[in-house]
C-alpha cells in the first residue's frame, strides 16, 4: 500500500516525494478516504501518529487555487501547536512550488493585531489558528469563515482541558451548517462526546 490509492494530483505527490514519506501511516490510510469524500470524521490518534498530514493532504487535494477565499479552517489550542501545523502547510505550499499562490495565514495571539488584520485583506485559502484570536478577527470583521468547507479541530482533548472549546463553538457557529468536521485527539472524554452530538450527525470514528 502506497500513497497511489488516493490519487492525488501531481503536485501533492511530488511533495509527498519531497517529505520523503513511502506509505501513508496507519492514520492516513484509515481516515483520508473519508475526508477526501467529504465525510466528518473523529480521528483519535497520538502525535506522531501522522495525523497532521492525514488532514493536511487531503484538504490540500480539495482546495481551489482560483476561490480566493477561504476554504479550511484549522484549530489548535495553543500558539505553538498552531505554529508547527503551519510550518507544515508552509512546506507543502513550497514543495508544490506554489509560495504566493495557495495563500495560508497563522492567526494566533501575541501579534499585532492590525497587522494581522491587514494581511487578510488578501483572504487566505487555509486558515491556521487558536480559536480565541481567529474570533476575535472574525468580530472584528477582518476575515470570515462563512464560506469554509472544512474545520479541524485538533488535540481537541487539550482545547476542552484548556477551556477553549467554547470558542470553537462560537465559530461552528459562524461557519456554514454542513461543514465538514474533522477532529483529532488523543482521548474522548464525556465533554467531547456532547460536542460531537451537537455538530457531528453520524461521525466515522477512526481510532487507531
Ligand atoms: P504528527 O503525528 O502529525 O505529529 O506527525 C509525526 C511525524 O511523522 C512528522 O514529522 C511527519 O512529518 C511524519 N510523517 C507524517 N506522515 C508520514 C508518512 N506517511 N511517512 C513518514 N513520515 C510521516
Amino acid at each position: 500500500t502506497d500513497f497511489k490509492q488516493f490519487a492525488f494530483h501531481s503536485l501533492l505527490n511530488n511533495v509527498i516525494r519531497q517529505l520523503n514519506f513511502q506509505k501513508p501511516t496507519e492514520i492516513q490510510q484509515k481516515i483520508m478516504p473519508s475526508i477526501l469524500k467529504g465525510e466528518s470524521v473523529i480521528g483519535q490518534s497520538q502525535t506522531g501518529s501522522g495525523k497532521t498530514h492525514a488532514y493536511l493532504l487531503p484538504l490540500f487535494q480539495k482546495m481551489k487555487t482560483e476561490r480566493q477565499e477561504v476554504q479550511f479552517v484549522i484549530t489548535a489550542p495553543t500558539r505553538e501547536l498552531a505554529t508547527q501545523i503551519y510550518e507544515e502547510v508552509k512546506k507543502i505550499t513550497h514543495y508544490a512550488n506554489k509560495d504566493g499562490k495557495w495563500i495560508s495565514k497563522l492567526l494566533v495571539g501575541g501579534t499585532d493585531r492590525e497587522k494581522m488584520a491587514e494581511k487578510l485583506k488578501q483572504p487566505p485559502h487555509i486558515i491556521v489558528g487558536t480559536p480565541g484570536r481567529i474570533l476575535d478577527l472574525i468580530k472584528n470583521g477582518a476575515v470570515s469563515i462563512y464560506t469554509a468547507q472544512s474545520f479541524v479541530v485538533d488535540e481537541a482533548d487539550l482545547m476542552l482541558d484548556l477551556g477553549f472549546l467554547s470558542d470553537v463553538d462560537r465559530l461552528l457557529t459562524r461557519s456554514k451548517e454542513d461543514i465538514q468536521l474533522l477532529v483529532f485527539s488523543a482521548t474522548i472524554p464525556q465533554r467531547l462526546e456532547h460536542f460531537f452530538k451537537k455538530y457531528l450527525k453520524n461521525p466515522i470514528h477512526v481510532k487507531i
